[in-house]
C-alpha cells in the first residue's frame, strides 16, 4: 500500500471509530461494522523463541505494489525457520529481514510456479549456499503443464551444472561444492482434482500437498500440521477446487490462509481465484480459527469493507489482513 493510502486508510479508520465511539478498537482483528482499514491481527514483539508460529514473508501478489513482497510464508519452531512455503519475487527480502536461514529448515515447498511465488528462489538458495550445509534439503511442487515445466524442471533449468540458467549453482542439483543436494518431489495436481500427498519432510510437523485448481496452472494448497494444530494455506486457487473444499471441509485449522486477489467485480473471476464471496465458502466449511487474507492487491484491498461482507455471509470468525513480516503464533 502506498503511504498516502495507508494514512487515508488511518485517517478513516480513525475517523469511523471517533463516529461510533468503538470500543474495539483495542483488538485490531475484530471487523466493526463501516471501518475501511484492513483489520490486522494484534502482533507479538517477534515471532516467538518457543513454540511454533508462521510468519508471513510476502503478503503480496504478481503486481510491484508500495511494500508487499510476493507470496512467501516461513514456519517457525522454538525460534528456528524449519519450512519455507513459497518464495515469491521481493521474498528474499523479508526472509533476510526475518532472520532466514537454509541451515535449519527441513524443506521448501511451493504451491506453483508462477514468479509471485517462486521468483526469488534461486536468490534465496544463492544465499543458503553460503552457509556450508551439507544435510540434503527436501523441495516439493506441483508438476507440469504446457507453459508450465514440473518442478523437477524447473529446478534443472534453474541451477543444472549443463545449461541451468544459474548453472555455477549446480552443487544443489548433486550435493557437490559445498551445496546441499535438493530432493525434489512434483506432485500430481490433475487441475485440481489430484489426491494429497503428505510429504515425508520433518519429525516435528507434517506436511500435506492438497491440488487445486488455478486455471491452467498445476497448483498446490498446504496443510501443515504442528504441536497439535494446523494451518491451511490455500495457495492461489479457484472455487473449482472442490477436492480441497470437500476433503478440509470441518477440519478446524488454528488458521486459514486464503489468497485474497480479486474484489469480485464484473469480469471476475476467471477461473483462477477465488472472490471474497467464494473465500468465505471455503472458511464457512473449514470453520479455521482465523481467517488471514494474503496475496492481496490494491484491487483487493481498495474494497475492503465490502470484501468483508461478503466473506461474512458465510463465515463469523475472526478475519485479519496479512502484512510482510506478520506473525501468526500457534
Ligand atoms: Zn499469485
Ligand atoms: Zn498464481
Amino acid at each position: 500500500m502506498r503511504a498516502a493510502a495507508r494514512f487515508a486508510y488511518a485517517v478513516c479508520a480513525a475517523a469511523v471509530l471517533a463516529a461510533c465511539g468503538s470500543s474495539d478498537a483495542a483488538d485490531p482483528s475484530a471487523v466493526p461494522p463501516g471501518i475501511t482499514s484492513p483489520p490486522r491481527a494484534e502482533q507479538p514483539a517477534g515471532c516467538p523463541g518457543t513454540g511454533a508460529a508462521l510468519q508471513v514473508l510476502g503478503s503480496g501478489g504478481p503486481i510491484a505494489e508500495a511494500d508487499r513482497a510476493g507470496t512467501s510464508y516461513l514456519l517457525w519452531i522454538d525460534g528456528e525457520p524449519r519450512l519455507l512455503i513459497d518464495a515469491g519475487a521481493g521474498s528474499f527480502l523479508r526472509y533476510a529481514q526475518a532472520g532466514g536461514k537454509l541451515a535449519t529448515l527441513d524443506a521448501i515447498v511451493l504451491t506453483h510456479l508462477h514468479a509471485d511465488h517462486a521468483g526469488d528462489l534461486a536468490g534465496i538458495l544463492n544465499s543458503g549456499g553460503f552457509e556450508g550445509r551439507s544435510k540434503p534439503l527436501f523441495v516439493a511442487g506441483p508438476d507440469a503443464a504446457p507453459r508450465f515445466p514440473g518442478m523437477e524442471t524447473f529446478i534443472t533449468r534453474l541451477l543444472g551444472k549443463d545449461a541451468g540458467a544459474f548453472a555455477y549453482n549446480g552443487g544443489y542439483t548433486d550435493g557437490t561444492e559445498n551445496k546441499p543436494a535438493l530432493a525434489v518431489q512434483e506432485i500430481t495436481t490433475a487441475q485440481g482434482t489430484g489426491a494429497p500427498a503428505g510429504l515425508d519432510v520433518s519429525n516435528d510437523f507434517s506436511v500435506m500437498a492438497h491440488p487445486v485448481h488455478h486455471g491452467v496452472v498445476p497448483a498446490l494448497g498446504y496443510v501443515i500440521d504442528v504441536a497439535g494444530k494446523s494451518i491451511v494455506i490455500t495457495g492461489d486457487q479457484s472455487a473449482q477446487s472442490e477436492r480441497f473444499l470437500n476433503d478440509l471441509t470441518g477440519s478446524k485449522p488454528a488458521i486459514l490462509i486464503a489468497h485474497h486477489v480479486i474484489n469480485g467485480d464484473d469480469g471476475q473471476p476467471r477461473g483462477l481465484h477465488r472472490t471474497p464471496e467464494q473465500i468465505g465458502a471455503l472458511a464457512g466449511a473449514l470453520e479455521p480459527g482465523r481467517l488471514v487474507l494474503s496475496h492481496n492487491m490494491e484491487r483487493s484491498l481498495n474494497p475492503i469493507t465490502a470484501s468483508l461482507e461478503a466473506i461474512g455471509r458465510a463465515y463469523s470468525g475472526p478475519v485479519s489482513v496479512a502484512f510482510d513480516l506478520d506473525c501468526y503464533a500457534l
